[in-house]
This record gives C-alpha cells, sequence and structure tokens, in this order.
C-alpha cells in the first residue's frame, strides 16, 4: 500500500538548523516536514557550549575573515529575538529560551597583558570589549587572586537544550523520526531530485517536494551520497570535551588565555546543570581541539592541570570528572579550510545546510529562504496530512552529554 503525499519542503535533521528552518519556512508560508533519525538536538547541538559569540575568539585566532564580519552583529540579533522582538528579528518567538549567562567573559593572565591590550586597541574591536574593575567582578571570581585582567565580551550564553525544546514546540505538527535505512529519493529523467519515498512495516510513504534541505550536521555527508551530489562536501572537526561536576560549583562562564604565547584561549568554559541539578563545568577551547588524540585518562589529566592552575580557591576533591570525543561537522568549501560563515548549497533540487555555528543559525535561514525565493519555489500553504501522524513518532529532545 502507498500513501501519496506533496508538500513544498522536506528537512532532513532536527539540530537547531533544521528546527530554525522548520519554523521560519512555515512563517514563510511553506509546507514543510522534518523528519530526524534520532533524537532531536543529538548531534553536535544540545553538544554545544551555548555561547552566542560575534566572533572576537576567532578573530583572536586570526581565523576570521572580512567576509563573515556578520558575526558580529549576532549577539545584538539574538538578544532581541530572546526579549520577544520578533518582527525585527528572525520571526521566531525565542522569549521562552533559558539564558544562562547574560555575560561571556575573558580571563587574562598578566604575562598576555600588553598583547591583549595591542590587540583589543585595534580599530575593529574598539568598544566591543570592556575590561572590568575588580570592584565588578562576577560572583565566581571573588575569591580570586588579583592576578590578571578580566574583560566583558558582547557575548553571552544559551542553554541549547532548551532552545531544541521551544523551537520543537512552536511546531507540534509534521516533525516524524525516520530511519536512514528506510529512506530513498526521488528522482525525474534529468536526475533531479522531486521527492522522497518512505518505507514503512505496511506502508510506502511517497513524498513529493519542491526542495529537499539537508540539515543532517554529520550525516549530511551520508545523504549526499544517497542522494549522489557532487558539489556539495562536508568535513568533521573532531573535539575531546571534558566535563566536571559536584554539587555547589560555581556557575562560570569565560574564556582564559594566556598557558602559551598565542592569544587562542586555552580553555573555554560555560557552566550547566544536569539532571539532578548538579552543576557541570564544560570545558572546550584549545584543551578539547589538542586532547583529540588523548585517551580518557591523559584527557583528564590536562583538564585537571589547567583547572587547578586556574582555579586554585576552588575545592575539586569531590568532584566528578568525564570526558567523551565529538565532531563539529562543517562544509567543506576550500580544502579543508575552516568555514566562518554559514554555508548553503544548491544541487538537483537539494539544498544541503551547515550553520558552522549554533550563533550563526538565523543567517542560514535567511540564506536558505533567499535561495528559496531566488529560484522560484513557491509557498503553497498545504495542509497537515494526520495520517502520517499514525505512521511515524515523533522523536523526543535529546540529553545533554554531561547529564
Ligand atoms: C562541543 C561543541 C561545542 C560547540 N559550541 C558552540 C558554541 O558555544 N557556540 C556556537 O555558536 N556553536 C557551537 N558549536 C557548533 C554548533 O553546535 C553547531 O554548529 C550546530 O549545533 C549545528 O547544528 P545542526 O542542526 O546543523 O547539526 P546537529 O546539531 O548535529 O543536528 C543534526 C541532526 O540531524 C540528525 N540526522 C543525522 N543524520 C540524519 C539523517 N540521515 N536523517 C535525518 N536526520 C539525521 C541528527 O540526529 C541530529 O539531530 C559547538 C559544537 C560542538 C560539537
Amino acid at each position: 500500500m502507498t500513501l501519496s503525499y506533496s508538500t513544498d519542503i522536506v528537512v532532513f535533521g532536527g539540530g537547531v538548523a533544521g528546527l530554525w528552518l522548520l519554523n521560519r519556512l512555515r512563517n514563510e508560508g511553506y509546507g514543510v516536514i522534518l523528519l530526524e533519525s534520532n533524537t532531536l538536538g543529538c548531534g553536535q547541538t544540545v553538544a554545544s557550549q551555548g555561547i552566542i559569540h560575534g566572533g572576537l575568539k576567532y578573530a583572536m585566532t586570526g581565523s576570521l575573515t572580512g567576509a563573515s564580519n556578520v558575526i558580529a552583529d549576532m549577539p545584538a540579533r539574538w538578544r532581541n529575538s530572546l526579549q520577544g522582538s520578533i518582527e525585527e528579528t528572525f520571526n521566531i518567538d525565542l522569549s521562552n529560551v533559558r539564558v544562562t549567562s547574560d555575560h561571556y567573559y575573558m580571563w587574562s593572565d598578566t604575562g598576555m597583558r600588553s598583547k591583549l591590550k595591542a590587540f583589543l586597541g585595534s580599530k575593529s574591536l574598539i568598544g566591543r570589549v570592556r575590561a572590568v574593575p575588580e570592584s565588578n567582578y562576577p560572583s565566581f571570581l571573588a575569591d580570586a587572586p588579583a592576578e590578571g585582567t578580566l574583560y566583558r565580551l558582547p557575548d553571552f550564553v544559551i542553554d541549547s537544550s532548551s532552545l531544541i525544546e521551544i523551537l520543537a514546540d512552536h511546531q507540534p505538527k509534521g516533525i516524524y523520526q525516520t530511519s536512514p535505512s528506510t529512506i530513498e529519493f526521488l528522482r525525474d529523467d534529468s536526475g533531479s531530485v522531486t521527492g522522497t519515498l518512505i518505507k514503512t512495516k505496511n506502508k510506502t510513504v511517497r513524498i513529493a517536494t519542491q526542495r529537499i534541505i539537508f540539515c543532517a550536521g554529520e550525516g549530511n555527508q551520508a545523504l549526499i551520497e544517497k542522494a549522489a551530489l557532487k558539489t556539495p562536501q562536508s568535513q568533521v572537526r573532531p573535539l575531546n570535551m571534558v566535563y566536571v561536576k559536584r554539587p555547589k560549583l560555581p556557575m562560570v562562564f569565560m574564556h582564559c588565555i594566556g598557558s602559551n604565547f598565542s592569544l587562542t584561549p586555552s580553555l573555554t568554559i560555560t557552566s550547566h546543570q544536569d539532571k539532578m541539578g548538579i552543576t557541570t563545568w564544560y570545558l572546550g577551547g584549545e584543551l578539547a581541539e589538542s586532547g583529540v588524540t588523548k585517551g580518557p585518562t591523559e584527557q583528564i589529566h590536562a583538564a585537571k592541570k589547567l583547572i587547578f592552575s586556574l582555579f586554585p580557591w576552588i575545592e575539586f576533591d569531590t568532584a566528578t570528572w568525564g570526558c567523551f570525543l565529538i565532531n563539529r561537522a562543517e562544509a567543506n568549501i576550500n580544502n579543508n579550510y575552516r568555514p566562518d560563515d554559514a554555508c548553503l548549497i544548491e544541487e538537483k533540487n537539494v539544498l544541503v545546510a551547515w550553520p558552522t555555528k549554533l550563533t550563526l543559525t538565523p543567517v542560514l535561514a535567511d540564506k536558505t529562504i533567499e535561495m528559496l525565493h531566488a529560484t522560484s519555489v513557491k509557498a503553497t500553504d498545504r495542509e497537515h496530512c494526520a495520517e502520517l501522524d499514525s505512521l511515524f513518532n515523533r522523536p523526543s529532545i535529546a540529553n545533554a552529554p554531561w547529564s
């Protein structure tokens, strides 16, 4: 038995990119369904540090190009939307998304003071980053020995699980869990993709579409191969992320600069609550990038060494430590070069999308809508197909890896 249905767009992947697009496209009047192979946000999104940043970290490492200065505007754009200012920003109400820290800080030890002063004094950064007087230090640094300089960045931190929850809550219909092995793509004589075929136990579901969008993070490469696309290619960048948790650990949100001669943050710390409400420090930055060849014991040892030297006044005797490997998935647009903007590539009616950073997801959605308009994809406001609800489950929200 076959169920035939048509809609404007099918989105693959229910991380931040797919769910964000589902919201934006439906607000534009497009009929859209979203297919997720696992749980919502389970790839990079729920494992992300949730920093909505203006690109300063990348400027410091010299990896930010002029072309992507768009990221500098992102914290202000997100802030508007988080305050419920729907019209001017993304057309998505994010007022219930949890902001875990309104500010993000950067700590530099005394050895880096003059280098950092020169860098922050450069034209493009004047006014964006301010040194914080000791009298205004956040509570987590109240007991710190005054051996460095603290800066406040325009960045802030959100709880990425709550972002996924809110984006999914706005769309109670049309999000389905499907196994990749049950899916095939339909094509016309020219090889262009015209839809999706999903085999369920009792029925084959044939969905005709104007466009298909891959937002599957690391899963994009397998989908690209399945759809036999030639142009879009993806790359992964592994990280060995560390977490440390204990009750009553102060909530810390800060890059730490200074254990080497570059301005690269040796450590990027965000704080979260695990499922039991226990404070968890989540440690990224250079520690995670250089730790990919280390086993768990060696990586946790490296993390302890850094943390004990940076926070000698905090007690970690009763803390629990852990680490895990995770890949960042990005477009491979120029021989493994690290992209610094959201990427969207179209071929044969398929759009392959990578936000590159959580922060840039709104830019990805802008680009997608622009591309759909430019290629005359019409919004036809299709009826919801209730039969799909009986054939597929709605995926649940992923747990954070430190939980
Ligand atoms: C450790 C870490 C920390 C980060 N911290 C930050 C940060 O602080 N700030 C920032 O801006 N960015 C950060 N990022 C980057 C950011 O998390 C990602 O750019 C963003 O989450 C990517 O979202 P996505 O929806 O494209 O992919 P993902 O979140 O990976 O979602 C992809 C989804 O597709 C699903 N899927 C896979 N294959 C298929 C298939 N065949 N069919 C259907 N569904 C499929 C997966 O199950 C998953 O749900 C971080 C990334 C990592 C890994």
